[in-house]
């Protein structure tokens, strides 16, 4: 899994994930996905690690399946793999 893009949000005072958003004139921006607040463009950026990002409290929905061999999405998918 990729490394997530975080920002710093100026009101969680904390690094965040942020959501892309356009504005009036359709250029993107980002806002906190914690309190929504429109991160500035300026604000620090950084690469967090799936683990990393666990460890701030964000939930991946990451299922560790036990057993490598059901195929995709632990056999949701329906192929099965020998
Ligand atoms: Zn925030």
């Amino acid at each position: 899994m990729n490394d997530f893009l975080t920002h710093y949000c100026e009101r969680c005072e904390k690094h965040v994930l942020g959501h892309g958003d356009l504005d009036a004139d359709d250029l993107l921006f980002y806002k906190c996905l914690d309190c929504g607040t429109k991160i500035q463009k300026k604000s620090e950026k950084s690469l967090i690690s799936p683990d990393e990002i666990q460890k701030m409290g964000y939930h991946l929905g990451i299922k560790e399946e036990s057993s490598a061999k059901k195929g995709c999405r632990g056999g949701a998918c329906g192929v099965k793999q020998l």
